[in-house]
């Protein structure tokens, strides 16, 4: 059964969408306009005491901040996404914590450096729509420099920022199942659909186990901490069910948003066409053999993620499969591996979704500094470009594919997801990343050599390639 998601996602989408206006730089801490203690304490009082000073995960094992069972808990937990999507300070990729020059390391010693890097100055603690509406107009108000931040786990670091005021919506939870479902001001011959309205700080994790207990399905990510109802969807929102019933914006119903005048608005179909497009989604040589049997992959349902650097590796998913089925479709892998020279295995693994949740789903890349550049594949790059693409794989180091499945695209024309999507088998990826302690020069090669890389895909793909907006290179 596919439950279809009403949820509800508290935006902070702008109505100049689409217009002309040059982004103008707002007040940032350290501004002379920035407000004082005085007006910053009357705002607290109107939002419960829910402001928080928010500094960068490390912070507890430095200088001022020093607090020797937070430190030692932060260096235990330091590639935990669970412990860091809990606070508001802490990012998955710790490149959104220090941006390029910031300096607050877990390994280093108490007395070194800890800046705030990009990590908000303030955040709101928010726990009920009226606090939003509060810090939407306090920082229209006093034209503020205002982010949203769910899990952190945005790998373009939009939900950080130098000197930011931040709403943080990680303890928005709520999880309310529909047998029947008619999105607001719908005509009235219309028929209900099962569907979930999720809040804002809804992570994955808990949506599965309480799709589980509903016996239903939900188009949801391939992590544990990504956000339900946050930039994953907002963005577009890919998944194992993707093949079956499209991304996860061609699901949405309904969404709830408070608007930059801090106005409460239930958008939909029916209340709001064009509003309810815009935010969906307006957010080694031998190897490449394996490219090319994507498409038969994914064509007949499957959905993987997988990487290309030691050799190939994917797992696969497809609901309501059989063992049969799987071995005609991977005939083509099977084969691969006969060949003289070449190493592998390809086998089914009969599971249920939970079984899949507990054995392989994990959260990649916690704790680092990683930047993403990617691609979309299609079938004529597929099938014209694979081996070119699996050299340039090799040749950088490796990368991965963060989505390989075939969309189900009926609802693509009413998104703004980009059309690409529509001719594509997979996402690939190519990540660069640099220690903590990396110099400026080397954080400098670092970036170009992924600029390098992004000019590489566009040499391959062409001009009229596309990617996914929430993993593409910031
Ligand atoms: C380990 C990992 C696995 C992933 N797997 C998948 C996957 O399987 N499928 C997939 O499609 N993507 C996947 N992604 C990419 C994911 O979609 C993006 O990182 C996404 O931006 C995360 O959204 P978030 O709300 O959790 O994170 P955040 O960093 O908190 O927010 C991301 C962006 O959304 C905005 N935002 C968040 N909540 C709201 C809100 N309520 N209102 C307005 N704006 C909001 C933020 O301002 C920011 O711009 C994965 C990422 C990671 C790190």
């Amino acid at each position: 059964m596919l439950i279809q998601a009403t949820l509800t996602a508290f935006g902070l989408i702008s109505s100049t969408l689409g217009s002309q206006h040059q982004p103008r730089r707002r007040y940032a801490y350290g501004d002379e306009c920035w407000p004082d203690t005085e007006t910053w304490n009357s705002f607290n009082a109107t939002i419960g005491g829910r402001l928080i000073r928010s500094v960068p995960s490390a912070a507890v094992c430095h200088a001022e901040r020093y607090d020797s069972d937070k430190c030692a808990t932060a260096k235990d937990s330091w590639l935990d996404s669970f412990w860091r999507t809990n606070q508001t300070g802490a990012y998955a990729a710790t490149l959104w914590e220090m941006g390029e020059t910031g300096k607050c390391f877990i390994d280093t010693s108490i007395d070194a450096p800890c800046d705030q890097g990009i990590v908000p100055h303030y955040s709101v603690r928010a726990q009920s729509i009226a606090d939003i509406q509060a810090s939407v107009r306090f920082a229209s108000e006093k034209d503020l420099y205002l982010v949203t931040k769910n899990t952190g786990h945005d790998h373009l670091g939009r939900s950080s920022g130098k000197g930011a005021f931040s709403i943080w919506t990680h303890n928005l939870k709520g999880i309310e199942w529909h047998d029947s479902f008619i999105p607001m001001g719908a005509p009235e011959d219309a028929n209900g659909v099962p569907a979930v309205t999720l809040q804002a700080g809804e992570q994955w994790f808990d949506v599965y186990r309480a799709a589980a207990k509903q016996n239903a399905l939900v188009v949801g990510g391939s992590a544990r901490t990504v956000g339900a109802a946050g930039g994953y969807l907002l963005g577009g929102g890919h998944s194992p069910f993707a093949h079956d019933y499209g991304l996860a914006v061609d699901n949405l119903l309904e969404m709830s948003i408070v608007s930059a005048d801090g106005k409460y608005h239930v958008i939909n179909q029916h209340s709001d066409p064009g509003y309810f497009w815009a935010v969906r989604g307006g957010g080694g040589s031998a190897w490449g053999e394996s490219i090319k049997l994507f498409p038969n992959v994914t064509d007949a349902g499957y959905t993987g993620y997988g990487d290309l650097s030691q050799g190939f590796q994917a797992i696969f998913l497809k609901p309501n499969s059989s063992v049969k089925s799987f071995n005609q479709t991977f005939a083509g892998f099977f084969n691969l591996t006969q060949i003289p020279g070449v190493h592998g295995a390809v086998g089914a693994y009969p599971s249920t979704w939970n079984g899949y949740l507990d054995k392989f789903l994990r959260d990649p890349n916690i704790g680092t500094n990683i930047q993403d550049t990617s691609r979309l594949l299609t079938t004529d790059v597929i099938n014209q470009k694979s081996e070119d693409l699996a050299e340039f794989l090799v040749r950088n180091g490796g990368g991965g594919f963060n989505f390989i499945g075939k969309v189900n695209n009926d609802e693509r024309d009413n998104t703004a997801v980009n059309g690409i999507w529509k001719q594509s088998h997979a996402l690939m990826s190519i990540s660069i990343d640099w220690a903590d302690n990396a110099t400026e020069l080397e954080k400098h090669e670092k970036r170009l050599h992924a600029v390098q890389i992004s000019k590489g895909f566009t040499e391959i793909v062409g001009q009229q390639g596309g990617t996914y907006i929430n993993e593409a290179n910031p």
